[in-house]
């Protein structure tokens, strides 16, 4: 999301002033910094990030620096405040405001706080989508009104908003005849979309996209169990241009957590979303999120924990810490448990996760995989990197010219982060 978010502040102070990226600080007439509240950690390097360009300002008097994101959203005046030499303050709705603030604070000489939630003005605001190779993010709704007692991001982005299924329509079209062969559907919780004027709920809109001539994969993230109903599950069987993977994040295994996070839903009720999931889609990746250490886990709910991530058989994961965030409900939870038994609960669960991914790797070793071609390889630039429609990288000998293409590859080797494929004669 926050990528996302990054490419379209470019985008908007591309058409306004005309301004390019520059990777040296130093070159910079404008530098925004976009941030992450979701965790403290992410939340404090900022305050460190801001005071290394501080000095850079001494230098040049007429730069102009910017905080935008969900920390922006969370502390408005009081980073003006704590950093004085920061002149704009802008949130994850606001972004698109971006030339008007820097020209009132060209006029005025004061700092420039915007962290409104001017609902759905976002989308209509912002330049068209720039085509870079054949992948694209198409944001499809903003903002989140679940509430999780552990969660800041809808006191930050604003309660959930569909953008209207026509725009979402129109900018994958325009996309695809860029060349764009990928597209992820983005959102905090893309099937919660819903456009009431066109009745169009998430299925009904993947539905849509997959008609859209040139989009040969559709991807979405994230997406959450609450709203994963059968016939969003079904869809996995009927649109062979939805990926085979989904990343749905579970949190906990234990009931007696899942409900102190106000989730929604029991362990139960997740796995049976799996299973069907799973029946529409055999050899479906599947990826999670979980949070060890939220207040008054056991080591008996973390048992749980543990046996949900074999249950459902999920080959990769991001598991985080509970990190209490000023504001939430569960920031008020008393927590007893030591910092080394969540660190020693992270680990064993990464654990039970690696070996999980590497065994799915291991399967495909020897299948044939259609690679969508993203660029050079990382690792050694004579060589390619694509991506399997389950998400993982696959590195190969190839020719240049088929970067953007879909090709079948078959895989030869897999390790922990990536495999390597054979291009078929
Ligand atoms: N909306 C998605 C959902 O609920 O399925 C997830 C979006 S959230 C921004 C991304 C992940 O950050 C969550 O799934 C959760 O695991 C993690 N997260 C959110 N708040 C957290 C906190 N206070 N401490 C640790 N991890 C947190
Ligand atoms: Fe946060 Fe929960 Fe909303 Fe996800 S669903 S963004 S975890 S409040």
């Amino acid at each position: 999301m926050n990528e996302y978010d990054s490419a379209k502040m470019e985008d908007v102070l591309h058409a306004a002033e005309g301004m390019v990226l520059t990777d040296r600080p130093e070159d910079a007439d404008v530098i925004l910094f976009n941030t992450c509240s979701v965790r403290e950690k992410a939340q404090e390097k900022v305050f460190s990030d801001l005071g290394r360009v501080k000095e850079l300002k001494r230098a040049k008097p007429h730069l102009l620096i910017g905080v935008g994101g969900c920390v922006a959203s969370q502390e408005g005046e009081a980073i003006v405040q704590r950093a004085p030499y920061v002149d704009l303050v802008f949130g994850p709705q606001t972004l698109h405001r971006l030339p008007a603030l820097m020209a009132e604070r060209r006029r005025t000489g004061r700092a420039q706080v915007d962290i409104q939630f001017p609902e759905i003005e976002k989308f209509d605001h912002l330049p068209p989508a720039r085509v870079e190779g054949a992948t694209a993010f198409v944001s499809i709704m903003e903002g989140c009104s679940k509430f999780c007692s552990f969660c800041v991001v809808p006191y930050t982005r604003g309660t959930e908003i569909s953008r209207p299924a026509v725009d979402v329509l129109r900018e994958v079209a325009e996309l695809a005849a860029g060349g764009v062969k990928e597209v992820t559907l983005l959102g905090q919780n893309v099937n919660a979309y819903i456009d009431e004027a066109e009745s169009l709920d998430f299925t009904g809109l993947l539905e849509l996209v997959d008609q859209i001539p040139g989009i040969e994969r559709i991807r979405f993230t994230t997406s959450h169990p609450r709203e994963f109903g059968p016939r969003l599950c079904d869809a996995f069987a009927r649109l062979e241009r939805l990926a085979g993977y989904v990343h749905l994040p579970v949190q906990s295994g234990s009931d007696r957590i899942l409900s102190a996070m106000k989730r929604g839903y029991t362990t139960l009720e997740y796995k049976s979303i799996i299973r069907r999931l799973r029946e529409s889609r055999p050899g479906l990746a599947l990826s999670t999120d979980f949070i060890v250490g939220f207040p008054g886990e056991t080591d008996e709910d973390h048992a749980k924990t543990l046996q949900l991530a074999r249950d459902c058989g999920f080959d990769s994961a991001f598991i985080f810490i509970y990190s209490p965030r000023p504001g939430t409900p569960a920031a008020a939870l008393a927590d007893d448990t030591p910092h080394e038994v969540k660190v020693a609960r992270l680990q064993e669960l990464q654990a039970v996760i690696d070996a999980q991914g590497q065994a799915f790797a291991q399967r495909l070793v020897g299948t044939q995989q259609p690679v969508l071609i993203e660029g050079p390889s990382r690792k050694n630039p004579e060589e390619l990197m694509g991506r399997t429609p389950d998400n993982r990288i696959v590195n190969f000998a190839g020719s240049a010219e088929w970067v953007g293409q879909i090709r079948t590859l078959t895989i030869t080797e897999a390790y922990p982060h990536s495999l390597r494929g054979e291009p078929l004669a």
